[in-house]
């Protein structure tokens, strides 16, 4: 499916500038997580063997004709299975750099591919879907679209940017204006969101997970993204003493059961249909895990075969949960150890060897292209750095 960009192909964003959905002659949404998880590892590869170089020049990703039907208001005639698999996609990358504590790039794929929230009119905008899927039957577990719904919304805490400075006795929490950023998340100005506050100091939330705040409505308390935040925000309880430097929170407003394998609606979870859920897991993990990880190999003897010293680091601070990535992952550590073969590397290889390597990689080898990747960006060898690394990871990669 790669292919290279050609002037005239629309990229997905741009297809999703004006929403679109599907016409109702139009077949639903029939992918299993199979279909979906090759649509997502041949874009996982294609971003391996494409775009890893230290600068901006990503190579485009062919996706395949889309056929559109302009006539009355956008609809996608063919290319709804993509769709879908891609709007998936963008819900786990919007999840994993919220959890990695990258809020702003979470919020542009929000807005621009998932679901665009506008405050800043005069008359009320309702939340605008991207894609929208045939809702049949209407609000119904089988309906592909209530299947979908969930992915949009909130489903990890969200750091709003604000930080509290010291009060008591009070309806609202006190924002200290020179710690807060601008405000970080949009939220529709209708909803009445809850907030937990994260003490960065204890890494843990002020008062445990259950000290759940409610906003009130108050206009003060509309989130806007890149606004500037207000002084306070009203909620709907007095509140004792809040000391200052706690993180304002947003929590999530999609039920879901924790280590989740429902297969039918529940009322407090809205994850059931189990292949959107585990491929949209699956994702996520993989991109957390890619921004993350640092894949360490220190070799004593040059690189040899069979050598079991590669380890990966998952440091993470931040309020969101990371999803339990790596089937590795022991019970609590921050290094997990890969017990992997490395690939017969020795005597290090010329650059023309390696890039050689790469290219015979089989693409379902996930671990191996990190492992070169990390190989590269890090190119020590002896404590010494690697002669034109640089220009080889250019011409390479
Ligand atoms: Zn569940």
């Amino acid at each position: 499916m790669a292919h290279p960009s050609t002037s005239g192909l629309e990229t997905f964003e741009e297809l999703l500038k004006s929403s679109i959905s599907l016409p109702k002659y139009q077949r639903d949404f029939a992918w299993d997580i199979e279909k979906m998880k090759q649509l997502w590892d041949d874009l996982r590869a294609h971003l391996f063997a494409h775009s890893q170089t230290l600068g901006n020049s990503l190579e485009k990703y062919y996706l395949g004709a889309a056929v559109t039907d302009d006539s009355k208001g956008i609809k996608v005639v063919d290319g709804q299975q993509r769709f879908t698999t891609m709007t998936l996609i963008s819900c786990a990358l919007r999840d994993a750099l919220i959890a990695t504590e990258n809020v702003k790039d979470a919020h542009d794929i929000q807005q621009k591919l998932i679901c665009s929230i506008s405050n800043n009119t005069s008359e009320y905008v309702p939340p605008k879907n991207k894609f929208t899927l045939l809702d049949n039957p209407e609000g119904h577990h089988l309906s592909s679209e209530y299947r979908l719904s969930p992915y949009r919304d909130r489903i990890v805490e969200t750091p709003t940017g604000m930080i509290t400075s010291e009060f008591s006795d009070s309806k609202f929490i006190s924002i200290d204006n020179d710690l807060s950023s601008k405000i970080l998340w949009s939220v529709d100005e209708k909803e009445r969101w809850d907030f937990l506050l994260w003490d960065s100091r204890t890494k843990e939330f002020f008062g445990g997970r259950e000290n759940v705040f409610q906003t009130t409505k108050n206009e003060n308390n509309i989130l806007s993204f890149n606004s500037n935040p207000p002084n306070k925000i009203f909620v709907d309880r007095k509140v004792d003493v809040i000391p200052q430097g706690l993180k304002i929170i947003l929590v999530n407003n999609v039920n879901w059961c924790p280590n989740c394998k429902c297969t039918v609606k529940k009322r407090d979870c809205d994850f059931f249909a189990k292949d959107n859920r585990n491929f949209y897991l699956y994702v996520r993990a993989d991109i957390e895990q890619l921004i993350l990880s640092e894949k360490k190999y220190s070799p004593t003897k040059g690189i040899a075969n069979n050598h079991f010293s590669t380890s990966l680091n998952l440091v993470q601070d931040t309020p969101t949960k990371l999803v339990e990535s790596a089937s590795q992952f022991p019970k609590n550590p921050k290094e997990i150890i890969f017990y992997e073969d490395v690939p017969d590397m020795e005597p290090w290889p010329s650059d023309g060897e390696i890039w050689g390597m790469i290219k015979e990689f089989p693409k379902s080898s996930e671990n191996r292209h990190v492992e070169l990747k990390a190989s590269l960006r890090y190119p020590f060898y002896n404590g010494k750095i690697r002669k034109k690394c640089h220009l080889m990871i250019q011409s390479c990669m």
